[in-house]
């Protein structure tokens, strides 16, 4: 579905981000992608959007290079979720999730039936939370209407930058569970990106190990990944980030 042949991004800095990516994202998996900080993870996720740019090489969604589609159009086929979720602080709940709704021009009461059935998914009552401005929430209510908002209007692909991160560590477990759970009901395709090996390992299909300049050191499902690491880069990056 997502395809990365030979990407490469170096800013302007001149510091190589990713360099010769190739990947395939395949339909309604969930790709983890993990590796040291500063390894290109959140460059990588965002050349798919194009909120960057690749220098050369290119990223394909269902076969077209994300470069010659109209940027906007690109966005309302992804979702993406960033680690502080960045809501509208003087929207409500309901608001925040209507906004790409309402701008794609659905009306109002079509609106407000998926604010309904999302809130319901990512477990918040809608009839409480629905009317609460984002600094009401603690950090993982904030998180769950971020994952709401960036499925409202049910894209293919989702993009997640350390979705989790915020929480704390018994309602990540459950969040991330629950997210899983959403996420294979729904069938959407997701890239998340994480520190955490533990949470890549128990969630994902598949695990992307990057080093330094976004290279691919591995890619394989968990149990391959533990079992049997590729080189000493990733036995070491799987074994210190437990
Ligand atoms: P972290 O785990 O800390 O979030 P990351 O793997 O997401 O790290 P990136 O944000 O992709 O890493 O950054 C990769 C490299 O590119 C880093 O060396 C970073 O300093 C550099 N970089 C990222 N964004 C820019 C930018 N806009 N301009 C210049 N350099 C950048
Ligand atoms: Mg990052």
């Amino acid at each position: 579905l997502i395809r990365f042949r030979a990407a490469r991004k170096e800013f302007a800095s001149g510091a190589v981000a990713v360099e010769g990516l190739d990947l395939d994202v395949l339909p309604h998996e969930l790709l983890a992608l993990v590796g040291p900080s500063g390894c290109g993870k959140s460059t990588t996720l965002r050349m798919v959007n194009r909120l960057v740019e690749p220098s050369s090489g290119q990223v394909l969604l269902e076969g077209e290079d994300v470069m010659s589609v109209d940027a906007v159009a690109l966005r309302r086929r992804i979702g993406y979720v960033i680690q502080h979720v960045g809501l509208f602080p003087h929207r409500t709940v309901t608001q925040n999730v209507t906004t790409v709704p309402r701008l794609l021009g659905w009306d109002k009461r079509r609106a407000a039936a998926r604010v309904e059935e999302l809130l319901d998914l990512v477990g918040l009552d809608p009839a409480t939370y629905g009317r609460r401005y984002p600094h009401e929430l603690s950090g993982g209510e904030r998180q769950r209407v971020g994952v709401a908002r960036a499925l409202a209007v049910d894209p293919p692909v989702l993009l997640m930058d350390e979705p989790f991160g915020a929480v704390d560590p018994e309602g990540r477990r459950r969040l991330q569970v629950e997210f899983r759970r959403i996420q294979q009901t729904l069938g959407t395709t997701v890239m998340l990106v994480t520190h955490d090996i533990d949470e890549a390992v128990s969630l994902a299909d598949r695990v992307v190990v990057l080093s330094r300049g976004g290279v691919v050191e591995q890619v394989a499902d968990p149990v391959t990944l533990l079992a049997r690491p590729a080189n000493a880069f990733v036995e070491q990056f799987i074994g210190t980030g437990r």
